[in-house]
């Protein structure tokens, strides 16, 4: 019996040893896992940061490499968006030379090399298929990851890691990081794409980044279009910086640009897909908010006009600077308007209530006369 008993705790310590190492191994996968997951945020977070295509590419390519020792070759493969991918990314920043780590590539090919657009794949580097997707990689590499770029239902080109070890990417490996990766990829290039498209045909204000007065005049047409047709609301806020000129005349103009760009990113806050945020003129912004009735536009207008108040522009010669605005709002009431004049109309109520804020002594907001 005693010697039963002993050849059971024998068992029972071995057992415990190796749950012991079992718990150990899970332990070290999660603490891997987790720094996988960091490491992939972070790429993440530098993706959305970038601040052009290059600067895109150039920060994917190198950081996951440098995350990851087993990537030998990292390489992003993309259709040429309405023909101005190639020419943003040739409108080289002279910092980022992307030449070994991007390639334009026909829908065609994609399809043929990727043939699922719909999830990565991991797998064996396959001479004949994959050698184009890595242009000017010198090392042989054995194993692939290809993930899909999918922004708005559309694939428009792939993330491409390239291995020296067979085993390092292969089939069984979970893809949800890459593929999380992968869809923040493909929507910035395509930000980048309709930014550069924008400023190309000069409807971007170079100072701010938001729309120019062009954009507006567009936007407010075609808006009007679908409030005279389907009836939908839409508003205008127009703000004025107060004392603006006395910011230019006693810091001078540097600090008074710095102020307006400060102004335009407060303004950008918030803002949804759907709104324009364009610079009106010198110190003079709109913001058209589509399917918006004046007491919600009254309520953003509010939220903007504390915001500026709020706002302190550093300044090593002079300390912290302050402005306000004077905010007017306007919601398009009646259809029946066709043609371009009228589309200025929202605009022109709106502004007219940002000069009743100014006579009213300023920093202030005035709504629009619905009558
Ligand atoms: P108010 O409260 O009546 O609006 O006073 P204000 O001083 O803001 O208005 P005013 O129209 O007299 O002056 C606007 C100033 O905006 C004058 C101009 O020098 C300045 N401005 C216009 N565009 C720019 C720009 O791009 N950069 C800088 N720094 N200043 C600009
Ligand atoms: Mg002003
Ligand atoms: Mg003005």
């Amino acid at each position: 019996m005693t010697s039963g008993r002993s050849v059971g705790s024998v068992g029972v310590d071995r057992e415990i040893i190796q749950l012991r190492r079992e718990l150990s191994r899970l332990k070290r996968q999660v603490r891997d896992n987790e720094a996988i997951w960091a490491e992939f945020r972070q790429l993440e977070i530098d993706a959305v940061g970038a601040e052009s295509l290059p600067a895109l590419i150039h920060g994917i390519s190198h950081g996951l490499r440098r995350a990851f020792s087993r990537v030998d070759a990292v390489a992003v493969a993309c259709i040429n968006i309405d023909y101005e991918v190639a020419n943003i990314v040739d409108e080289k920043d002279g910092r980022h030379d992307i030449g070994a780590c991007f390639e334009i590539i026909s829908v065609d090919e994609l399809q043929e090399i990727i043939r699922d657009e719909t999830k990565p794949w991991l797998g064996v580097f396959d001479d004949a298929r994959h050698t184009r997707l890595f242009p000017n990689q010198s090392k042989v590499l054995k194993s692939v990851a290809l993930a899909p770029l999918n922004v708005a239902g559309a694939c428009v080109g792939c993330l491409c890691q390239g291995s020296r070890h067979e085993s390092h990417f292969s089939e069984d490996t979970s893809t949800e990081l890459l593929e999380h990766l992968a869809s923040t990829l493909a929507l910035c290039i395509q930000n980048s794409v309709n930014k550069a498209r924008l400023q190309r045909h000069g409807l971007t204000d170079p100072l701010t980044g938001v729309a120019n007065r062009r954009l507006l005049m567009r936007r407010l047409r075609e808006e009007m279009d679908r409030c005279r047709r389907y009836d939908h609301p839409v508003s205008c806020i127009m703000l004025d910086l107060d004392y603006f000129k006395q910011i230019n005349d006693r810091y001078g103009h540097t600090v008074g640009d710095r102020m307006l760009v400060q102004v335009a990113e407060a303004l950008k806050r918030g803002l949804r897909s759907s709104d324009l945020l364009a610079r009106y003129g010198g110190e003079e912004f709109v913001l058209l908010l589509p399917e918006t009735t004046q007491e919600l536009a009254l309520e953003i207008a509010k939220r903007h006009h504390r915001e500026i108040a709020g706002l302190q522009l550093r300044d090593n010669d002079h300390g912290n600077i302050s402005i306000t605005a004077s905010f007017g709002v306007a919601e398009l009431v009646a259809a029946g308007h066709s043609d371009i004049e009228d589309a200025e109309v929202l605009v022109k109520q709106a502004d007219a209530a940002m000069y009743a804020a100014k006579r009213a002594g300023r920093n202030r907001i005035v709504a629009a006369n619905r009558d």
